[in-house]
């Protein structure tokens, strides 16, 4: 497609200032040596250029859109509704606290709500996203420590099976990562942990249900086991909707925990818009959470959005996130097992990873071969290749929000492929047949991405 810069012509466009009705003001020093070359479309072709972008992208609203651990469930446009309300809109961080008492009253309540769903006793909503809340949890348990005198606790506790931001985080904070082997069912290897504990503890940073979708049956022995040794036990609850309303982090022995209201709470995510990572914590801790940073109020309209969700579901509502995002996966998965090996074939919460590593060796039909074959169906490729310990893994979430018939036609979709791969591998190797963009060479566009127009300049 044409890029904005490619269309109109000179002098062509819309001046939307109106005429100036004040003396005019030469700026001296900071001015351009030359005016900016700007597009110079019609409103016509502006919208047609967006239009025509919009139709290059795939989101919730064209189809089932799978990706494991990244929750692209459907939002109700009701909360986009409430976040557009003029009273949330034309706020300004610094305005006088008692004029913003309504938008304290929506930050309050979330807190409260989340503090209830978590099991924890305070809640910050500065954090803007799932891994900024990671970074924000552990400095928290390291101002504990400190606090405590006891600098010495140097070392996070982090399961190979862990989501990628998590060891991340850690040797951000400052932090050592530890890394352990998970057992073979994809869980907490009970020795393997008790071996890692020790006096230079800070903390053990799970997931549960872990990446590969499994609920740690042991949850309280490990964190009893963290705890003895005198570290902390954080929570990564990207995923909570696998749990919400049905079990809690405060429950299983967690000190720290931190949401992705853009995955389980209903704001919508991807494309980096705006998200929010509010991070929970038992009262012990509770001074310890940071006080303004993030503009003061965090990412102020997502909360606005989760509440009104939130309200929208009540009490009975909640736990139904939990029991049909779960019912959805097992759903899948034990169709799918019909052709697909499963790398964990337990009872699943909200994803599962199946391994296509025999089809592979069998057909040469690879995780992403099946993957880009699920393109031409119209349906959104699950994660691939991860997590790293499932050889060519794709791990499906079909989330809460599908109805059964959607679920029905992915299955078929993915049957149809396994026996394509079979017949005529050759065709799957070339999928997808029939999109503008079939298979970009990744690693050039993640080092060396083109993001200026240089009007054909070098
Ligand atoms: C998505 C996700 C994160 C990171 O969240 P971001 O908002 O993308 O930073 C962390 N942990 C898990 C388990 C996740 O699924």
């Amino acid at each position: 497609m044409k890029l904005i810069f490619e269309r109109g012509a000179e002098g062509r466009g819309l001046s939307l200032l109106p005429e100036n009705d004040v003396p005019a003001y030469e700026i001296q020093s900071p001015k351009r040596a030359a005016a900016p070359r700007l597009p110079q479309v019609s409103e016509t072709e502006l919208s047609r250029h967006y239009t025509e972008l919009e139709k290059q992208c795939f989101g919730v609203n064209d189809g089932f859109y799978p990706l494991g651990s990244c929750t692209m469930k459907y939002n109700p446009k009701v909360d986009e509704d409430a976040a557009a309300l003029k009273g949330f809109t034309g706020i300004h961080p610094l305005q006088p606290e008692d004029t913003v008492q309504g938008c304290r009253e929506v930050t309050d309540t979330l807190e409260r709500y989340l503090c209830e769903i978590t099991g924890m006793d305070a809640i910050t909503l500065q954090p803007a996203a799932g891994a900024h809340g990671e970074f924000t949890g552990l400095l928290t348990i390291k101002a504990y420590h400190h606090a405590k005198n006891d600098p010495g606790r140097t070392k996070i506790i982090v399961p190979d099976s862990a989501h990628g931001t998590n060891p991340a985080s850690a040797a951000m904070a400052g932090f050592q990562v530890v890394s352990i082997d998970s057992d073979e069912n994809g869980c907490v290897d009970l020795d393997a942990l008790r071996a890692a504990v020790g006096e230079d503890t800070a903390g053990l940073m799970l997931t549960n249900p872990n990446t590969v979708g499994l609920f740690d049956p042991n949850i309280a022995e490990i964190t009893g086991i963290v705890h003895q040794a005198g570290g902390l036990c954080y929570y990564d609850g990207a995923n909570l909707n696998a749990i919400a309303g049905v079990a809690r982090p405060g429950d299983m022995g967690f000190d720290v925990v931190h949401l992705n209201l853009h995955k389980s709470f209903a704001a919508p995510h991807g494309g980096g818009g705006p998200g929010a990572g509010p991070v929970g914590c038992k009262e012990f801790l509770k001074e310890y959470l940071p006080k303004h940073m993030k503009a003061f109020y965090g990412n102020f309209l997502v909360a606005v959005k989760s509440l009104t969700y939130l309200l929208m579901l009540g009490r009975e509502g909640v736990p139904e996130i939990g029991k049909n995002a779960v019912l959805n996966a097992n759903y899948m998965k034990k169709k799918l097992s019909a052709a697909y090996d499963m790398a964990y074939d337990h009872t699943c919460m909200h994803e599962f990873v199946m391994t296509l590593s025999k089809l592979k060796k069998e057909t040469g039909v690879s995780a992403l071969d099946v993957a880009k074959g699920m393109i031409d169906h119209g349906i959104h490729p699950p994660t691939m290749y991860f997590p790293l310990i499932v050889d060519e893994a794709l791990m499906i979430e079909p989330t809460e929000t599908e109805p059964r018939e959607v679920l029905d036609h992915a299955c078929e979709v993915l049957l149809e492929l396994a026996k394509k791969a079979e017949t005529d591998p050759e065709y799957l190797h070339g999928a997808p047949h029939d999109r503008p963009i079939g298979r970009p060479d990744e690693v050039a566009a993640a080092r060396k991405p083109v993001l200026r127009y240089s009007f054909g300049e070098k």
